[in-house]
């Protein structure tokens, strides 16, 4: 009989999916993580749920539609039943992408019913996406007592960033109850900062890099000497950058002004600033940049434009913060696949003297910058699981 493989899980729950990773460990705990299996549960709470199962190659190993009654806890369960079956996997503990560990969790943690108290009370900092990270720990503790749980948040990496980035300007005891600047994406910015180094010549980190994570949500992120030292988002992901469906920051006095003069109810401005807003608000078809990008019509023209000049405004606040900038990178699903919206944005930052190598751009190569540039660009793919897995090897009981 083969030896049953070591393993880890890694688990990301959404609102609406339910993202999970299986790698493989060696004996040498520090060799490259193998990924084995990937699984993705798409369209919960919708008609249509879906899962898919794809190995290392990404082969499609399974593929099936789930009744349109699948909520979060059956496909989750689904995941881990469909995961333990064959028995050749011997499960060392889970990695949860939590996104809120408030002021107190600045680094992962194993998964206690202390910690998990705690990370109730940021529900509410965090009500569209924390309970459903939440119910997924629960159900695992449920369905497997033993198993350690170790949780990484998306705030944590961000605990580096001076006071000055996190004051917001509100009286003292609303900035007591926890009303401060957090940020989030962080595992993204963690992974890049990791990635960099092992990317440059010299194996140098940069003294001044940002880095826009450009994805369904979009944030940037200062990094000086590899640490968070500013973002754009802010108490929560629907500050900063306009984002797929999410407006960014707007003026605050717009939403006083939809709510006194135009009536909206505190649950319509809701899904007005979250689901109906940002690119999809201002083209009127897609939250989509390929589907913009495909349309080319002067709304959807307008709606890229738009993005491009938030985020030269954006580049200009965050080397500000750094006193002057070294590199920038680009990644996630636009910032890693789109050369047009590089292009588009390295142009707006000429006043950075950026240079961009149009065939390396056209061909996203990892340094797409000319080697005259001043300031270098690059691509690179990002990897929040990767940085889940490795966290919840450090903590491995
Ligand atoms: P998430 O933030 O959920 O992890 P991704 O990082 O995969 O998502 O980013 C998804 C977004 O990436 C999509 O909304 C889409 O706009 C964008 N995207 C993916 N591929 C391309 C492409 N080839 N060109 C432009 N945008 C793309």
């Amino acid at each position: 009989m083969t030896p049953r493989q070591n393993a880890i899980l890694v688990f990301n729950a959404g609102s609406s999916s339910i993202k999970a990773a299986l790698y493989g460990l060696s004996e040498d705990r520090h060799a490259p993580l193998e990924l084995i299996s990937r699984f993705h549960l798409s369209g919960l709470r919708g008609p249509h749920p879906q899962i898919r199962l794809t190995d290392a190659q990404e082969k499609v190993l399974l593929e099936r539609s789930l009744p349109a009654s699948c909520d979060h806890e059956t496909g989750a369960q689904t995941v881990l039943e469909r995961l333990l079956k064959d028995g050749q996997i011997n499960l060392l503990a889970v990695g949860h992408r939590v996104v809120h560990g408030g002021s107190t969790y600045t680094a992962p943690v194993l998964i206690t019913d202390d910690v998990l108290r705690d990370l109730s009370t940021f529900i509410r900092l965090a009500p569209q996406h924390q309970p459903h990270n939440l119910r997924a720990i629960r159900l695992i503790q449920e369905m497997l007592p033993t198993l350690p749980q170790i949780a990484c948040f998306d705030t944590a990496f961000h605990s580096s960033m001076p006071d000055m980035a996190t004051l917001v300007p509100l009286p003292r005891d609303i900035r007591n109850k926890g009303v401060r600047n957090y940020g989030f994406h962080g595992l993204s910015y963690e992974y890049i900062a990791g990635r960099l180094p092992q990317l440059r010549k010299d194996g140098r980190i940069y003294g001044r890099c940002i880095v826009a994570h450009m994805g369904h949500g979009v944030s940037m992120c200062a990094l000086k000497d590899g640490k968070s030292i500013a973002t754009s988002m802010g108490f929560t992901a629907l500050a900063g950058l306009p984002m797929g469906f999410r407006s960014g920051t707007v003026d605050p006095g717009i939403l006083l002004y939809l709510l006194e003069e135009e009536g909206l109810s505190v649950a319509e401005l809701k899904d007005l600033l979250y689901h109906k807003s940002g690119l999809y608000g201002l083209s009127g078809v897609s939250d989509d940049v390929r589907d913009l990008l495909r349309k080319d019509s002067p709304d959807t023209r307008r709606a890229l434009d738009y993005f491009a000049y938030r985020i030269n405004r954006e580049i200009g606040s965050l080397t500000a913060a750094l006193g002057g900038l070294d590199a920038l990178v680009f990644t996630a699903g636009i910032g890693e696949n789109s050369p047009e919206i590089r292009r588009q944005v390295c142009a707006l930052a000429a006043w950075l003297d950026i240079r961009l190598d149009e065939g390396k751009n056209a061909q996203n190569a990892a340094l797409i910058s000319t080697p005259d540039s001043p300031v270098e660009v690059w691509v690179i793919p990002t990897n929040e699981e990767v940085m889940i897995a490795r966290h919840t090897i450090a903590l491995l009981p």
